[in-house]
């Protein structure tokens, strides 16, 4: 196999692809973001990364299936992967339909990407939701090593989840499995995202907390709001909130933790999961205070927090890319 990986890709900078290349078998992984695209050649053995394609994300589902295919084609001896994982910030069904992606601008209607990759490139292409795609990476080779049953839960604009049991990724025939963001927590409690009321994702999330914030700075200011301006509220304003000593984010942080608890001791019991992995921007930022938090509140849900370990994500670099191929060895 070639040793050094080229591309004539704009997006790709020299210093990306001075890299050996693999020896063994490999699987392509791809992580499509809302900003980027990254392609990787994975080795399904040891999860060792080869190869760094990147292309900007463009608008429009046709245009970001071009660019996926040119960023795959442009991994030197991609002909020869056993396969493609490709992960996408968005909804798919097992026959690897995306049926909505949010976060890019034009994607709004059914794609069956599997299948059409799949002619495009002559070979088989599994396509999974990027949370689940975190999940398993941490599950492989992150935090979750030689756990077969855990939930990963993250924590960042909304709240995801992917789950593992057996080893192996569950996500229903709807691809609902691992949705924990939605999970009610308070009936008609706080606006959600989704239209919902009282879910985990309007408490927990920054969106969610963005919202409320902004709600209460109407009746009286709040440093969160003067913080952020005009944009959106952050991990590291939360972070600052929070060593300032501000009461409204002390309250909405205990709030959300014990959303967590709840929802999280739930799915333990429910699940029998000895460990819950919790990652995403919130999580990073906040660190091991945020993660004891949840593991103390009064409102830990089930059997309560001595039955599942409660650990920081391990944040493995291209964890997409990876845990993306990983599904596809796993499912091809
Ligand atoms: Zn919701």
């Amino acid at each position: 196999m070639n040793t050094q990986w080229v591309s004539d890709g704009p997006e790709t900078t020299p210093g990306d692809i001075e890299e050996p290349g693999l020896d063994g078998p490999f699987v392509i992984g791809v992580d499509l973001g809302g900003t980027k695209i990254l392609a990787r050649a994975i080795d399904p053995a040891t999860g060792a990364a080869s190869g760094r394609i990147k292309r900007m994300t463009p608008a429009g589902p046709s245009v970001v299936l071009d660019s996926l295919v040119e960023a795959i084609q442009d991994l030197p001896g991609w002909e020869q992967a056993e396969g493609v994982g490709l992960g996408v910030p968005g909804f798919v069904t097992k026959d690897g339909v995306v049926t909505s992606c949010p976060n890019i601008k034009g994607w709004d209607e059914p794609v069956a990407v599997s299948a059409e990759l799949g002619s495009r490139l002559g070979m088989n292409v599994v396509v999974a939701n990027d949370v689940d795609c975190g999940a398993v990476a941490e599950q492989r080779f992150g935090a979750g090593r030689g756990v077969d049953d855990l939930l990963a839960v993250f924590v960042g604009t909304g709240v995801g989840g992917g789950l593992v049991l057996d080893g192996q990724l569950v996500i229903g025939d709807r691809g609902l499995v691992g949705e924990i963001g939605h999970v009610t927590v308070e009936p008609g409690g706080r606006p959600c995202g989704c239209g919902g009321r009282g879910h985990l994702e309007a408490y927990a999330g920054r969106a969610g907390i963005n919202r409320e914030v902004r709600r209460r700075h109407e009746k009286s200011p709040q440093l969160l709001v003067d913080l952020a301006g005009e944009g959106s509220i952050k991990s590291r304003h939360i972070a600052r909130g929070i060593a300032d000593e501000d009461d409204t984010t002390i309250e909405m942080m205990a709030e959300a933790a014990a959303a967590l608890a709840l929802v999280i001791g739930n799915a333990a019991t429910l699940l029998d999961l000895p460990r819950v992995i919790l990652g995403g921007g919130v999580v990073d930022k906040l660190g091991q205070p945020f993660i004891d938090q949840i593991a103390q509140s009064d409102r830990f849900g089930g059997f309560g927090a001595d039955l599942v370990d409660l650990v920081p994500a391990d944040r493995l670099d291209d964890a997409g890319a990876v845990g993306a191929a990983m599904i596809a060895v796993d499912r091809l």
